[in-house]
């Protein structure tokens, strides 16, 4: 299965080409805004989850079949992709296909580490999170793997952005409920307020997550607490105006995928961009609608487009 993904429209980054690092649901984090659902392996153990080699074939693959080089090559997908074991390898071979930037998300997790903030230094971007300076609200939101302690998540960050010389992107997510009073955001602040970072960005909860109580807060609630970041915080979510199944250019493209091969929701989010929840609400109207079928193969559920030429 391709683990190149996209190019995806980022507001971060611009036309981002995804490369998935881990499996689906590897992380060491379990947020309650997840929108690619529960995380199903939670874990700080770092491995070469996939050869380093076919990931570069397959990037290698990809940026030739594309007209228009991406903005940035980005190391995310659903999981943290810092759990590569090879990442600076990986970042450094990336490097040398072409000279498109290279960014990498993470949620901070693991930058105690110095092997992770070495690998890291290798990328052009890096855009790490943090969603509290505090440890409750941190388990509240994070819901992270027993070993991972807040303490050592802001040690680990403050080294690695005393370290860095690339530009860092740092995201903040604010839920309410969870990460949002006072106390907790004037923490963050606070942890922030000396740090070498050029952007502050400030999401939301704009599509389901794993929680259901989980929610977008309005332009005005999140413009004050951009207010408490200063001058380099911006908010970048997009008001929600819309979700992916109400999108008629996301089914179509998903239809015209299932023409060529069944695939798993999984999949479609892997090789389109499109979160799995918003994918299974697609998948849900149109298997409805009978534009889609749906077939269990081994205790996995497989997508087909109605209309595909079978063999
Ligand atoms: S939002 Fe990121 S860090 Fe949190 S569970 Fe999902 S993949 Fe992991």
């Amino acid at each position: 299965m391709g683990r190149i993904f996209g190019p995806v429209p980022s507001r971060r980054l611009g036309r981002s080409l995804g490369v998935d690092v881990v499996p689906y649901k590897t992380c060491t984090f379990n947020c309650v805004y997840c929108e690619c659902g529960a995380t199903t392996r939670l874990t700080c153990d770092r491995e070469e989850f996939y050869p380093l080699e076919t990931l570069l074939d397959e990037l290698r693959d990809s940026l030739a079949e594309l007209r228009t080089p991406p903005d940035a090559i980005t190391l995310s997908g659903a999981g943290e992709p810092t759990l590569y074991g090879r990442l600076g390898e990986l970042i450094e071979e990336i490097g040398k296909l072409s000279s498109i930037p290279v960014a990498v998300i993470t949620n901070s997790s693991l930058l105690f580490l110095p092997e992770v903030r070495a690998d890291l230094s290798r990328a052009d971007i890096v855009l790490p999170s943090l969603d509290a300076a505090v440890e409750i609200p941190f388990r509240r939101i994070n819901r992270p793997h027993p070993s991972c302690t807040l303490e050592r998540l802001t040690g680990g960050l403050g080294s690695f952005l005393d370290e860095y010389h690339g530009t860092v992107l740092l995201e903040i997510l604010p839920v309410e409920g969870y990460n949002t009073d006072d106390d907790d955001l004037a923490a963050l602040a606070a942890f922030v307020s000396s740090r070498r970072i050029d952007r502050i960005q400030l999401n939301t909860a704009v599509r389901p997550g794993t929680e259901r109580a989980v929610g977008p807060l309005d332009a005005e609630r999140l413009e004050r607490i951009r207010h408490l970041f200063g001058p380099r915080c911006e908010i970048v979510a997009a008001a929600p105006a819309r979700t992916c199944s109400e999108d008629p250019a996301a089914a179509d493209r998903i239809v015209s995928l299932l023409e060529r091969r069944p695939c798993t929701a999984e999949d479609i989010h892997r090789a389109l961009g499109i979160p799995v929840p918003g994918v299974i609400k697609i998948l849900e109207t149109m298997t409805g609608s009978g534009r889609v079928v749906a077939d269990e193969h081994d205790g996995v559920q497989f997508y087909t487009a109605a209309q595909r030429d079978r063999p």
